[in-house]
């Protein structure tokens, strides 16, 4: 759950990438996400030795520079979404070869702009797409025929959050199986139709799921120019101690090869960068209501953590410096938004926490940066890069400037 790097000091004060947490708290502010370069680069390391280029990092999971720089240096790919992630993973000096990007609804100028950069493969998920692409070829914006993945829906059930369920038969993504063959024949009139591709979910313990998504994919591949089979992402990530172990890079290699001769691509993107970051806050109110609950207030909540929000997901927490003490009180650790579903975690067993304690939430490295929003107004975190005790801010606190910026006066 922890960064690989998390220790209790001789003077009972956590520390990560070598930095006492409140110590970097106090000099950078709160909240702040915090995220260990050494468990981001092993974990990354550990997905290049299994997979090479062939594991393409899911830039939504986290699309800071610095993150991108990690994982492009560890020689995984990039996996693009939108004009915007793209533009992320070609500014942070991704070959566009080795970049993959999808997308359920990209407008044609998204579309186009991968063509004209050159991007590796775009999966196309439906006739609009292939309509786009070839317009593309027709008028000469496209240098070579683009490669690409037709994205199916498998219909693997995930047995996970319905929010982050995305291969099931009804499903926005992808072709449904039985429009696949036509679909894969429409696409090959003016593309290279290099493979299959398929992602059923998010947060997945089960490698079974990937072994029955090639399994699906495997008997249409007869129909494609290629030998690629993209089972996506969505290996899960512990977010509680209690949770289970995630399966591991070179786990999910053995096993995909053993159903599949050809390439298998994959695009993990929690699984690289969770268990990285951590968040710091800073503990406001707390209420105690006897005999009902007690509440204790951070100077964040559901604009830098919509996760819990969104999926019910469930975070530790504990006080930065007296993480080991006995409990005095099992809390909901809330923020401060304008709604009651406005949680960090739940059933949180902490020591009694003053006002100004830094209290700290574990696994937050994937898709909380990425999904952050300014909801209520409140300026969103900086990110906070830590190694070898030393701490560096690689993306700045938002200003309340910035939150006014794009207002138009008298508009
Ligand atoms: N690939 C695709 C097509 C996705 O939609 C997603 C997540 O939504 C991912 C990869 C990454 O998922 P995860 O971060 O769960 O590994």
């Amino acid at each position: 759950v922890w960064p690989a790097t998390a220790v209790v000091g001789p003077d009972g004060r956590l520390r990560v990438g070598g930095c006492v947490l409140s110590d970097l708290a106090a000099d950078v502010g709160t909240p702040s996400y915090v995220v260990c370069r050494a468990t981001l680069r092993a974990a990354c390391e550990a997905w290049a030795e299994a997979f090479g280029a062939r594991a393409s990092y899911a830039t939504k999971a986290n699309p800071a520079r610095a993150v991108l720089e990690v994982v492009r240096d560890a020689g995984l790919a990039a996996d693009a979404s939108t004009g915007g992630e793209l533009a992320a993973v070609l500014g942070a000096g991704f070959e566009p070869a080795r970049i993959v990007f999808h997308g359920n609804n990209r407008s044609a100028d998204e579309l186009a702009g991968a063509v004209e950069a050159g991007v590796g493969l775009i999966a196309v998920d439906n006739d609009r797409d292939i309509d786009i692409l070839e317009a593309a070829v027709a008028d000469g914006r496209a240098r070579s025929r683009p490669r690409v993945l037709v994205r199916l829906t498998p219909n693997v059930e995930p047995h996970t959050h319905a929010h982050v369920a995305t291969g099931q038969a009804d499903s926005k993504f992808g072709f449904p199986l039985a429009a696949a063959e036509a679909a894969i024949a429409r696409a090959r009139r003016r593309l290279d139709v290099v493979g299959l591709h398929a992602h059923v979910g998010s947060m997945l313990f089960d490698l079974d799921l990937f072994e029955e998504t090639v399994d699906v994919l495997a008997p249409l591949m007869a129909g494609v120019d290629g030998d690629v089979i993209s089972v996506g992402g969505g290996i899960g990530a512990a977010h509680l101690p209690d949770d289970p172990e995630p399966p591991g890079p070179q786990e999910l290699a053995r096993r995909l090869a053993g159903r599949w001769p050809g390439t298998v691509l994959v695009e993990p993107g929690r699984a690289l960068v969770a268990r990285a970051g951590v968040t710091v806050y800073a503990v406001g109110n707390v209420r105690r209501i006897p005999d009902v609950n007690t509440y204790v207030a951070v100077d964040g909540g559901m604009g830098e953590n919509p996760r819990v929000a969104l999926y019910d997901a469930r975070y530790e927490a504990r006080l930065a410096d007296r993480p080991l003490d006995a409990t005095d009180v099992v809390a909901t650790v809330v923020g401060k938004h304008c709604e009651s579903g406005d949680v960090i975690a739940r059933g949180a067993a902490l020591p009694w926490p003053e006002p100004g304690e830094i209290l700290v939430t574990p696994a937050t490295g994937a898709y909380h940066h990425a999904m952050a929003s300014t909801y209520n107004l409140v300026p969103r975190p900086p990110l906070v890069m830590v190694e070898d005790g030393r701490h560096e801010v690689v993306v700045r606190r938002e200003r309340l400037e910035d939150l006014f910026a794009r207002e138009v006066p008298g508009g």
